[in-house]
Order: C-alpha cells, then structure tokens, then sequence
C-alpha cells in the first residue's frame, strides 16, 4: 500500500464537540499506526454558515487533544480555482453539463416524486440541452449549476472497511449539483478533488456520510481518479440513545479542556467508541492506542456516549501521572483560585494527599480549601458553604480539651515533619484521654472547618506550625470560636 493518508475534514460553523472530533482521534490514530500523514482541511466553502473565529478554536482544540497534524490546514476557500479546473474539464468531457431549471421547478418536481412515492431525483432536462446553446446561455449570464451526469442504471458499491459491501442503485442517485450557481462546489464535489489532489488513502468519517460516498464514488470515476478506503465509523448516540447532539450532551472539547479534564483520557474514550483493544483493556496511554488501532476491529453497531466513563477515564489517567507532571497540570486553575499562595508552599504534599480524588485538573481548586483553614481564604468560590459552616462551629468541653492537648504537644515538635506530626497528635489525644474519632474530628474541625478531608498530617504539614498553632487557639476561644467568621451565615451550615 501507498503510504497512508488520513484527513479530518471539519467545517468551521461551531464549536468542535465530541462526536465530530471522534472521526479526528480516528483518522489520527490510523495514520500515525502506519507511520502516514494526518491532513487538516478546513471545509468552509458554505460562507453563509461560517462562524467566525471557528476555525482558531478547532486549531486550539485539536492542539490541546495532540492531534497534531502533518499537512494543512488546508482551506477549500482557498482553492476555488482547482474546482473550477476540474469543473471545467468534466463539462469539456461531457461528464457535467449545465442545468438552467429555476428553483421552483425542481421543487415541483420533487415535491410529485414524493406524492407517487418515488424517491426525487432530477429529471434531466438540460441533459439534453444542446451544449453549444448552453454554453451560450450560460455567456449571456443566465444563472446556472453544474450537474454529474450518473448513469440511469446499475449499481454503486462501495467496500467499507467497516461495514463490507453496501450496494446503492444507481437510480436512485440522478445528476447532482456539482458546482452552484454562484460558482461554489458542493461538497460531494469539493470532498473528491481534494482527497484526490491530497492523496487521501483513508477516508474515515462518521457514518451519517455514508449516504453521500456512492455520490462521491461516481466523481472520483468521472474524473478519473481512483477512489480511496471508505470506513465510515458508527454513529455516536447521546444517553437518551438519540444521535448525540448538543441537546443530548455532547460536548464542546472546549469544555473539557476549561475544567481540565486530561487530553490523553478523551482521546482514549473516544477511541473506545467502536473500538476495543485486542488486550481487552480500556485504559491505554496514547502509544498504546497507536500501536493497537485498527480500523477492521471497529465495529458497524451504533456507541452511546457515556459522561460518567469519560470522567473515570480522566481519573485514571490522572493516576498515572508523576506528582510533578500533575501539579504542572493544575497549576493554572489553582493560579486562578483563591489559595493560589498554597503554590508558593508545600503545593506538591497537599496535591499528592488528594490527587486521588481528581477526575479533571480543575477539580483540584475545591480540594485545596483544607489546607488552607476554616474561612480562609476569603469568600467566594467552592467550598464557601462550608468556610460559613467552620466560622458556626462550636466546640464542647471535651472537644476544646482535646485542642488544648494537641496544641501544647504540636507546640514541642521540632521537626515539621509526618513522623513527628504524628507522634505528637498521639501524645496530645494520650493527655487528654481522647483517641480515634474523638482525637481527631475536634483537630479536623478546627484546622478546616470540616469532619472530613484529606490525612490530617498533610493538612498540618501544608498549613505550616505557625497557622496550625493559631488555628487550634482560635477554635479553643469560646464558643462560636472558628476562625474569622468569613462569610455570611449560611444554608445547610453544619452545626455538629
Ligand atoms: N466537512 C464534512 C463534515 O464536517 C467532512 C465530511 C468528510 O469527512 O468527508 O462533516
């Protein structure tokens, strides 16, 4: 085989979700398993549905994901004039031919083919034009398209990796529009110059373009070109099982990447959708997807999206990442938190205490509020329900007891280390007679204003002796004692 060429073929008219960018992660995939070329080829002849900016976001996206590719973009408004000249050259061949019928007519004569139940197709009128008197007509300005003149009858194969042989009459086809009346090509035209001229050997899109590929196949014959692989992957169905859709949950990759989920666990999922490695594993680093993919393991059957795997995946992918790696991850949502100080500290241990709750690099912001103590710092983003909770908080005899011990035991510790920490929280729940949860919840409560969290000696250790020491003397100041009493009271403040 020729060397492999595989292209994404987007048209910039709206933010890149995931089904569309599942034929990316494909066609990348398939031509970096086969040491090929990944073309982009931006398809932005339909002017009116342009958006603009549209296609600097699908750069960004496809950067974020790593689908990097070898040629282009490429931009079909850029290349009006290799249309025209195949255009041109079909007409001379009497393989197109003019078609002057208004708007209204062919209308009618759809609308007639569907009342007797027949499949509209056009009739062929000005198949029969003389092309001389057509070409003259057309000198004068009269407005008109360019049609494909496809054979009445017979069949169009196409061989789909995927799906095998899907057989299409070729009646059922009729002469389409090749190039509108405004000089523009139409996709079916456009789609096969350029995999033509860019010696495209894989065409791998999604499978609602199958219907158009007998279309295509009949230009790449009236050109003379030899037609590609076709493998038309399944269709990506949203959780209701409806053709997933910005209604049914697809997703902007634009999304994922603001809340961080990890780049290589989207292109992962989105591999699997159709796809499985022959190992049977599901979580498999990039390379690994590389080396394993093959587009005969696809499957025809229509996938279903599912949210909650792609989060998982995330996670697991999280948690194959070093400590350093991640907190490079992070760092700009923590950057853009309140507890941006933490980065100037003992970042790396708070990040290592809860990186095994993350399932997006974003997440990591609401985890950080432990370190940091109870109604600090101030306000606003996640967690301050709970900042409103600490400053409500009271603590009993036994309790204020408790912090007492702990605090003059954390006062002798020299080293601010976990060993010592340890050691020295023992000791205080020793002298006041207190261990397990009755030792730890009332330190907990005081330090972050929560029963729950990360290991209490990672919190003692980030948070530092001097903020821990003033934290414990404020909890033990009388009732209500918290720390700062930020925040306005709150719903559900949790008043144990
Ligand atoms: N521009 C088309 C689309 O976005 C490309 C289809 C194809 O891959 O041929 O659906």
């Amino acid at each position: 085989m020729s060397r492999v060429r595989t292209r994404f073929a987007p048209s910039p008219t709206g933010s890149l979700h995931l089904g569309n960018v599942r034929t990316a992660v494909l066609n990348w995939l398939v031509a970096r398993h086969h040491g090929g070329e990944f073309v982009l080829r931006i398809e932005d002849t339909d002017a009116a549905r342009n958006e603009p900016g549209a296609e600097a976001r699908l750069l960004e996206d496809l950067a974020w994901l790593g689908l990097h590719w070898d040629e282009g973009p490429y931009r079909q408004s850029e290349r009006r004039a290799i249309y025209d000249r195949h255009a041109g050259r079909l007409l001379d061949e009497g393989k197109a031919y003019r078609c002057f019928c208004a708007p209204e007519t062919l209308e009618a004569e759809r609308a007639r083919a569907l009342e007797a139940g027949r499949s509209p197709r056009y009739s062929g009128t000005c198949r029969r034009l003389d092309p001389d008197d057509a070409a003259a007509r057309a000198a004068r300005g009269e407005p008109h398209v360019l049609r494909l003149a496809t054979p009445d009858q017979g069949q169009v194969v196409v061989d789909d990796v995927i799906r095998g042989r899907v057989v299409f009459d070729a009646d059922q086809i009729g002469d389409f529009v090749i190039v509108r009346s405004d000089g523009l090509p139409t996709y079916n035209f456009a789609v096969v110059v350029d995999d033509d001229a860019m010696a495209i050997t894989h065409v791998i899109r999604g499978a609602g373009h199958l219907s158009n590929t007998p279309h295509q196949l009949l230009v790449y014959e009236a050109l003379g070109a030899s037609p590609p692989a076709f493998a038309h992957a399944p269709t990506v169905l949203g959780p209701d099982r409806k053709k997933l859709s910005k209604r049914t949950g697809a997703r902007a990759v634009a999304d994922l990447r603001r809340e961080g989920l990890h780049p290589d666990a989207v292109v992962n999922y989105l591999s699997l959708l159709g796809w499985s490695s022959p190992s049977g594993d599901e979580v498999l680093a990039r390379e690994r997807l590389v080396e394993e993919v093959t587009l005969e393991r696809v499957n025809a059957n229509d996938v279903v999206f599912d949210p909650e795997k792609l989060r998982w995946m995330s996670a697991r992918h999280i948690d194959r990442m070093s400590l350093e790696t991640l907190a490079a991850a992070t760092r700009p949502w923590v950057e853009a938190s309140p507890y941006r100080g933490l980065l100037d500290g003992a970042y790396l241990e708070a990040l290592d205490a809860v990186r095994s709750h993350l399932s997006a690099f974003g997440e990591v912001v609401e985890q950080l509020r432990p370190f940091t103590g109870p109604g600090s710092p101030g306000g606003g983003g996640q967690g301050s329900a709970e900042q409103t909770a600490a400053g409500a908080q009271t603590f009993d005899a036994d309790a204020r007891g408790v912090l007492a011990a702990v605090r003059s035991a954390l006062e002798t510790v020299d080293a601010w280390e976990p060993a010592s920490l340890q050691a020295a929280l023992k000791d205080g729940g020793r002298e006041a007679g207190a261990k397990g949860r009755d030792l730890y919840v009332p330190v907990r409560r005081a330090l972050t204003g929560d029963e729950h969290g990360p290991p209490l000696t990672a919190i003692l250790r980030v948070q530092g002796r001097e903020a821990v020491l003033r934290g414990l003397e404020e909890a033990m100041g009388g009732t209500g004692g918290g720390a700062g009493g930020e925040g306005v009271a709150g719903k559900g403040g949790e008043a144990v």
